[in-house]
């Protein structure tokens, strides 16, 4: 039994879902799968506008969102479920969703105030509307398909906008809810990236975030496989945005795949990989457009990786813009123990994450996502030394399992980026990457430098394999 999930591209037209349901009804020959949507493209982003419109008490303008949302899925209504096939049932059950929706509109614009909470509630219309169509596009089709609420599964705890299960509650549930269906042979069609606490109120695993809920479900189901659809041929040597040569990659490790989520690339959320190492479930990263291309596969299966091992060093390379440098420079640190945790104590304070950390004997360099910074925190990091920020600066990571016994990486890499001004460098404890910080308007030159040292060889030949419908 397969879990599957199709993200915002692979169900925003029409056209992209009934793509989606030819591939889950191709898999439901080998047993129903559990079929884990997000919410059509777009429509969380417009759905954080609704609620910020709200907040401001911009009620016109919310409602006027609100009526996209609600002509978006019942253009898709209208095009995948025909009269006479459950139209009528499935526009309801919009409508329905849609008053609920108006009426948080108006209870947040009349109160005044968006809270966290609410604004979970305000996202979760996204996955809720996909999925209703979704399942009735199936059933007027004539395939077994169920909606089922996650709600009732997916309990969380109460960390709004990046709640986390509840697992002994979450697993009781599938097993409850979801797996009795499955077993039955109803392919069972259900929301990713939202949940709800114990006593009912709805919350999110924060954005991206149905990869996360694919791989949950995958773990609590034991499944045979987990198979994240999506719009590019799989992982990549590169955000192929970036680096149009970009190339599929056929295998990794769980390892490989993980830093490389961390450290940006969009194409699987970074916590998707925990769950399925945990039970060894094989990952599938698959183009929902080029069904048949072999996508990537993501293993520990020293046997599906033995035939694919390479003698190359690099496997992709991981880009993060919209970051800031936060530099400190002190004297005061020269042997004096506490002072790093001094300083990542106001860090933690603000709430601000750091994900790149250089130091020498005089200063700490961090990267942090860009914002602009409060006076407050500037003047707490002030008592530390000389504080400068730089805005607008991107991470460019590389990485690859072999990483680690190479001699002379670290040489190619410098000599790739020769012209570019290399803001921060950082090796990661992991040993299985290389980061460095570079301007943002400096990254297509560094990061197609790179490529072309690393990529273009013909050792990677059945390793890396150019995307299905590129010549
Ligand atoms: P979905 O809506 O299906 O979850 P996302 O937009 O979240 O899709 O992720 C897919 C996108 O990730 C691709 O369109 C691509 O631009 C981007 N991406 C970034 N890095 C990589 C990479 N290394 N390999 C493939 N895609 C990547
Ligand atoms: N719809 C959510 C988002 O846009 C979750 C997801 O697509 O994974 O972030
Ligand atoms: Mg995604």
């Amino acid at each position: 039994m397969a879990v599957m999930k199709f993200g915002g591209t692979s169900v925003g037209t029409a056209r992209a879902m009934q793509q989606a349901i030819s591939i889950v009804v191709r898999q439901a020959g080998e047993g129903a799968p559990l079929v884990v949507l997000s919410a059509c493209s777009g429509i969380t982003n417009t759905l954080l506008k609704i609620a910020d419109a709200s907040g401001r008490g911009s009620l016109e303008e919310a409602l006027e969102l609100v009526g996209e949302v609600r002509r978006h899925h019942l253009g898709l209504v209208g095009e995948l479920v025909p009269e006479g096939a459950g139209r009528e049932a499935v526009t309801l059950r919009i409508e329905e969703l849609l008053g609920r929706l108006e009426l948080l509109v108006k209870g947040v614009e009349i109160v005044g105030e968006l809270t966290e909470r609410s604004r979970d509630m305000f996202c979760s219309f996204g996955e809720l509307l996909s999925t209703t169509v979704f399942a009735a596009a199936m059933q007027a089709l004539g395939h077994r398909a169920e909606w089922v609420d996650v709600r009732k599964v997916m309990i969380t705890d109460e960390r709004f906008g990046f709640a986390r299960p509840v697992i002994s509650r979450c697993k009781a549930n599938t097993d409850a809810v979801i797996r009795p269906l499955l077993e039955a042979g109803t392919t069972v069609v259900t929301q990713g990236y939202i949940g709800a606490t114990e006593d009912g109120r709805t919350t999110t695993l924060g954005r991206g975030g149905s990869d996360l809920s694919a791989a949950l479900f995958g773990a609590w189901l034991h499944s045979s496989q987990i198979q994240i659809w999506t719009d590019v041929d799989g992982v990549m040597t590169c955000d192929p945005r970036v680096v149009p040569d970009a190339r599929s990659i056929r295998v990794m490790t769980f390892s490989e795949a993980a830093e490389l989520a961390y450290l940006g690339a969009k194409v699987l959320h970074p916590d998707t990989i925990a769950p399925a190492v945990e039970k060894n479930i094989p990952v599938l990263v698959l183009n929902t457009w080029h069904p048949d291309a072999k996508g990537t596969l993501i293993t520990n299966d020293p046997e599906r990786l033995s035939g694919m091992s390479y003698g190359g060093l690099v496997k992709s390379i991981a880009v993060k813009k919209g970051q800031s440098i936060i530099n400190v420079r002190s004297n005061r640190m020269l042997g004096r123990p506490g002072f790093m945790n001094e300083l990542f104590d106001v860090f933690a304070r603000y709430r601000l994450s750091v994900e790149m950390i250089s130091t020498s004997e005089v200063s700490v360099s961090v990267t942090v996502e860009d914002a602009p910074f409060s006076e407050e925190l500037l003047g707490e990091l002030g008592e530390f030394g000389q504080v400068d920020i730089e805005h607008g600066v991107a991470t460019v990571s590389v990485v690859g399992d072999n990483l680690r016994m190479s001699k002379g990486v670290a040489g190619r890499i410098f000599g790739a980026l020769a012209g570019v001004n290399l803001r921060m460098i950082s090796q990661g404890a992991s040993e299985i990457n290389v980061g460095f910080v570079v301007g943002e308007q400096d990254v297509p030159t560094a990061v197609n430098g790179l490529h072309r040292e690393f990529f273009s060889g013909e050792d990677a030949a059945g390793i890396f394999e150019v995307p299905a419908g590129k010549p």
